[in-house]
């Protein structure tokens, strides 16, 4: 399983930085792999706030996040970059002067130079804290997304959460599953209004079962089968309501993970680089956008972008060695055709 390329620059992190990082890689003729934990790019514009307008992007007096990044994509796109999407770098070693990265879904990237634009860590979803979860995560009976709506026909399922993945799936998985009940530790939803009055009207006409006040407590099974999920309420009454599945919606959380056991200098849960060239303690290895931190960082947009382009010109004579870099103007030099 995986891919195994060779590229010029691994790119951990299609955030804006990561995306602007590869134009600029781009102009100096350095070709970059890029890597995200989440199965779209864009890093917390697309996930957090997809239609939120910024203000201070230079020349956007408003633009909102999914926008911004759709723009940052075109202007990458005719450097070719290799995406790959949904799966977690968690391997980074270092082989006479090249870098390898293994990721979750098995590839091998080997790379002159690496740009760690990983914001605040890979986006994951956010686990509930039960006993034996990773055994049942692993069979499938525990999931956090719905890849396959097909799967749930004729099952239990367990849904918990108060939020619009919740009151979404309880509403679309109704229609097929053997059972459906909500888990919620409160009778309000996070939801949009409409749903969230559908899903209250499916509960009236019993084709939902609804368990609030209720939280999380336990799973019963033999370990990878799920036979019921435990309940309980805040005084810590239980009940197990009988499941073949659990789909938690909490939300996604970010966490640095493996980045934290790579030996690179850490402050905290940020990166240290050297502000010019953005590079780490590691030869080859440069931070930028939210995960890096100098004296007077900011944790804008528009600062990552000024470390991409100085992280980029730093990293050319390891990828043309005893080249000279001429600066050049991008109007003097002019872009692909896409
Ligand atoms: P991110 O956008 O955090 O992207 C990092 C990516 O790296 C993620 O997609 C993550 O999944 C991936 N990743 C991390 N580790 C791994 C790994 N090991 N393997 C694979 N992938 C990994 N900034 C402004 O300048 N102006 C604003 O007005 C503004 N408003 C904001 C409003 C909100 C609600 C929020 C939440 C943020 C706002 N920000 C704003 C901050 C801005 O979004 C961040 O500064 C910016 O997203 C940082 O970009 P980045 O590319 O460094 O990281």
């Amino acid at each position: 399983a995986g891919v195994t390329v060779e590229t010029d620059v691994a790119v951990i992190g299609a955030g804006p930085v990561g995306l602007f990082a590869v134009f600029e890689c781009g102009m100096l003729r350095m070709r970059c792999v890029v890597v995200d934990a989440l199965d779209a790019i864009g890093g917390q514009c697309s996930a957090l706030y997809p239609e939120k307008p910024i203000f201070d992007i230079p020349a956007h007096p408003q633009i909102e996040g999914a926008a911004l990044i759709e723009r940052l994509e075109t202007q990458a796109a005719p450097f070719n970059p290799l995406y790959l999407l949904g799966r977690r770098v968690e391997r980074l070693r270092g082989l006479d002067g090249t870098w390898e990265l293994g990721t979750s879904a098995g590839d091998q990237i080997r790379a002159r130079a690496v740009i760690l634009a990983a914001g605040a860590g890979a986006f994951g979803p956010n686990r509930p804290p039960l006993d034996g979860l990773a055994g049942y995560e692993a069979s499938g009976a525990v999931r956090y997304l719905v890849a396959r709506r097909e799967d749930f026909r004729g099952k239990r399922v367990v849904i918990a959460g108060g939020g619009d993945s919740a009151v979404d799936w309880a509403l679309s998985l109704k229609e097929i599953a053997a059972r459906v009940t909500v888990v919620h530790r409160r009778p309000k939803f996070r939801a949009a209004p409409e749903s969230a009055a559908r899903l209250d009207e499916a509960a009236a006409r019993g084709e939902v079962e609804m368990a609030i006040p209720y939280q999380l407590h336990g799973l019963a099974g033999d370990g990878t089968r799920l036979s019921g999920v435990v309940l309980s309420t805040l005084k810590g009454e239980t009940k197990t309501v009988e499941a073949d599945h659990l789909l938690p919606f909490y939300g996604l959380s970010m966490e640095l993970g493996p980045i934290a056991d790579w030996g690179l200098g850490l402050e905290r849960t940020h990166i240290a680089v050297t502000p010019a060239t953005c590079e780490t303690n590691l030869s080859g290895i440069h931070a930028i956008g939210d995960i890096a931190t100098y004296p007077g960082k900011l944790k804008l947009i528009l600062q990552g972008f000024s470390e991409a382009a100085m992280a980029a010109h730093a990293i050319h004579p390891r990828v043309f060695p005893g080249e000279a870099l001429h600066f050049e103007y991008s109007t003097t030099k002019g872009v692909p055709a896409a």
